[in-house]
């Protein structure tokens, strides 16, 4: 199978006086990456970078060596591109919407109609591919939006969201179908869903504040915090004060108090819990503490 490169190499990004990417460097190779990172991170701008949607500024983008931007048309043929807004093209119906990406992306008629009944038959909209877009429930129009992404059989496709705001059965299907597709391609997947990233990532950015802090496996990020992760039983009116000293990660009722999961070995042992199996949930809250501490 085809090993791809993305080389991005002194990516600082503004606007007006925000700094939204500080001197991002990174290589990915093929493979699922998943980009975590809380709102203003800099998430859609590197995205917006990659796919051209904003202006660049500094720094380079190199696809399998060649600079993006000196691509061109050839860069966005190799390109698949799932955005987070849905509500585009509300009165046209799924197949039609299918049919003229893949003209745009330069398929000949008979080529993008073969491709879109294809894809609507992979993502389960066959029987409503002449039903209009409006009508469809959310989960749909990510599906539709997913194939969409897919239709020129892109060697590098990013996905933003793409399970933001579904139903969990729908979100399982996407997440699913991403693994499925993601043989020989790169696939940058931005989340706010962890469990997704979890589930399928090879490889994760930490993305804070414009600057990248990880990019790791997700086996290696959680073996970081072997030892740290403590659940602990206790009573509910402790729970005010442990906010004030633990990282909490997760709370549930148990008998007559609380379960609590808590990131640190010192404090895991003082409120005499056990230790647990760390998760990615754990690495997300080491690197961004909630705000009830
Ligand atoms: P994320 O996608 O991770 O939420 P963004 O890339 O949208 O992060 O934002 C990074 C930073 O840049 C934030 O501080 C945000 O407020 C700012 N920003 C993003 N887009 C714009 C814009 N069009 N104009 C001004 N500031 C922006």
């Amino acid at each position: 199978m085809a090993e791809h490169e993305l080389k991005i190499s002194g990516l600082t990004k503004h606007y007006g006086k925000t700094l939204a990417l500080d001197e991002v460097n990174l290589t990915v190779q093929t493979g699922i990456c998943g980009l975590l990172g809380p709102n203003g991170a800099g998430k859609s701008t590197l995205i917006n970078l990659i796919t051209d949607n904003v202006k660049r500024e500094t720094g380079s983008i190199l696809w399998d060596g060649n600079e993006i931007l000196k691509m061109g048309a050839g860069f966005r043929r190799i390109l698949g591109y799932m955005p987070q807004q849905q509500g585009y093209y509300a009165d046209w119906d799924a197949e039609d919407f299918l049919v003229y990406m893949a003209r745009l992306k330069g398929a000949g008629r008979t080529e993008a109609r073969k491709r879109s009944g294809e894809l609507l038959a992979e993502v389960g909209l066959s029987d409503v591919r002449r039903d209009r877009i409006g009508s469809f429930s959310g989960g749909m129009k990510q599906r539709l939006l997913f194939a969409q992404s897919l239709i020129s059989d892109p060697q590098l496709l990013i996905l933003d969201e793409p399970t933001a705001g579904i139903d969990p059965s729908e979100r399982i299907f996407i997440r699913n179908y991403i693994s499925q597709v993601a043989g020989g391609r790169i696939v940058l997947l931005a989340t706010h869903i962890v469990s997704d990233i979890e589930a399928i990532a090879d490889r994760i950015i930490i993305l804070k504040a414009g600057r990248i802090l990880r990019y790791e496996t997700p086996e290696t990020l959680t073996e970081e915090l072997r030892g740290e992760v403590f659940e602990s039983e206790v009573p509910l009116e402790k729970l005010p004060e442990i906010y004030r000293r633990c990282q909490v990660s997760n709370e549930r009722r148990c008998g007559t108090g609380m379960l609590v999961r808590t990131i640190g070995r010192e404090t895991g042992l003082a409120l005499g819990g056990r230790e647990a199996e760390p998760g990615l949930e754990d690495v997300y809250l080491r690197y961004f503490p909630n705000e009830r501490r």
